[in-house]
């Protein structure tokens, strides 16, 4: 049976973080309620497209998931259950912010086969946590996260961000030893991007936010790429490290270019050959789903050379690489023969690296990889 993953978007948070432009709302938990009703039914209206499709892994994400209630939960994980078919092996995540989550929530999560929780710790220090904006501070993580492994929670992932604005080589060193300390299955690391629309947006265009430079945002990605395998962790994405057998099936999905659907604002799917995301504006995604309207915005449909492109381009994003035989199955063809040119290229400038079975990025490659990533791109 065709094996899909499934997204499911919840926009609320308490408070915006300063670096924040994903899709979220902080003060407007009044309309959680009739949000959830709508992402409800959204998803009942997918129920006849996806009949033939098992769901192998459903990731609740945000915003801050965790802050929706019990009884709002319930009713969307019982449309889950009653609309689609679901693969017995589920791996099933949920997002929370570590001031959010509680002996209620996460209870009723383990009992309902929420298999994986997700805690956005970010920093180690409290006075970092603050300047980002984040709504909690280290002791309530490690009280959450020990009340997690105690409630049963066997695989945990935690987010950190490096390259923060006055952050020291030494302070991330810090977080890294601490986060190991506690043993997580998973570990997710990026470096801060400054993005429009933000607060930190704001006092960098006025020049009042001093970040580290390139070098040492370099030197802090490097430091964890050899801490974390040190400490047993797998280095699989450019920035995602798991444990054995603890690499993370959804985000897996979206790095081997197959196929999901995603549900709730702005959410974004990839299915039948088409790219399509939802609307970001609130109460028009409401008041579609009312009028029985498709809340979809953008739709794209996906030549074969886009879907060779990005299974080039995103595939690369993992460590082990383009699986040439993989490919050659998919496609009829190896990525040599139509890549020859910029293969060859970024072999010679050792930013790729070749065998018998992978192509991958080489440790420079993983530093460039943005120059890599744009020369695979259709024309
Ligand atoms: S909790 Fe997450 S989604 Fe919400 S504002 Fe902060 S970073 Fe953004």
């Amino acid at each position: 049976m065709r094996e899909i993953g499934l997204y499911i978007h919840i926009p609320f948070c308490k408070q915006k973080c300063f670096y924040c432009d994903f899709c979220s709302f902080s003060n407007r938990e009044k309309e959680i309620s009739e949000y959830m009703d709508a992402l409800r039914e959204e998803m009942k209206s997918w129920e006849e497209k996806l009949k033939g499709c098992k769901i192998k892994s459903i990731f609740i994400g945000g915003g801050t998931p965790s802050i929706i209630p019990i009884k709002e939960m319930d009713k969307i994980l019982e449309t889950i259950h009653s609309n689609f078919h679901i693969n017995k092996k589920l791996e099933f995540s949920i997002e929370s912010n570590p001031g959010t989550i509680n002996k209620d929530n996460l209870n009723y999560y383990l009992k309902n086969n929420i298999n994986r929780l997700s805690m956005g710790l970010q920093a180690w220090q409290n006075d970092h946590l603050k300047s980002l904006g984040r709504i909690h501070n280290k002791e309530e993580f490690l009280k959450n996260f020990l009340l997690a492994r105690e409630i049963g929670f066997e695989n945990i992932n935690i987010d950190l961000m490096f390259g923060l604005p006055n952050q020291t080589l030494n302070q991330w060193e810090e977080t890294l030893y601490n986060v190991i300390q506690l043993n997580p299955e998973h570990i997710s690391s990026y470096s801060l991007k400054i993005e429009e629309n933000t607060e930190f947006y704001r006092l960098y265009e006025k020049g009042i936010l001093k970040l580290p430079s390139e070098e040492l945002d370099r030197r802090m990605y490097h430091f964890a790429m050899d801490y974390l395998l040190d400490y047993g962790y797998k280095h699989y994405e450019i920035s995602n490290f798991a444990k054995e057998e603890k690499e993370c099936i959804h985000n897996k999905i979206y790095w081997n270019n197959e196929e999901y659907i995603g549900f709730g604002l702005g959410a974004h799917s990839y299915f039948n050959k088409n790219r399509f995301s939802n609307t970001m504006i609130m109460e028009k995604y409401i008041n579609n789903i009312h009028k029985k309207l498709s809340p979809c915005e953008g739709k794209e449909s996906i030549s074969r050379k886009d879907e060779i492109a990005e299974t080039m381009f995103l595939g690369l994003r993992m460590m082990r690489g383009i699986n040439i035989k993989e490919f050659k199955e998919r496609f009829g063809c190896t990525p040599f023969k139509i890549y020859s040119e910029e293969i060859l290229k970024f072999k010679k400038l050792g930013l790729l690296s070749t065998d018998d079975q992978y192509i991958r990025l080489t440790r420079r490659g993983i530093d460039l990889s943005n120059q890599v990533f744009v020369s695979f791109l259709p024309d």
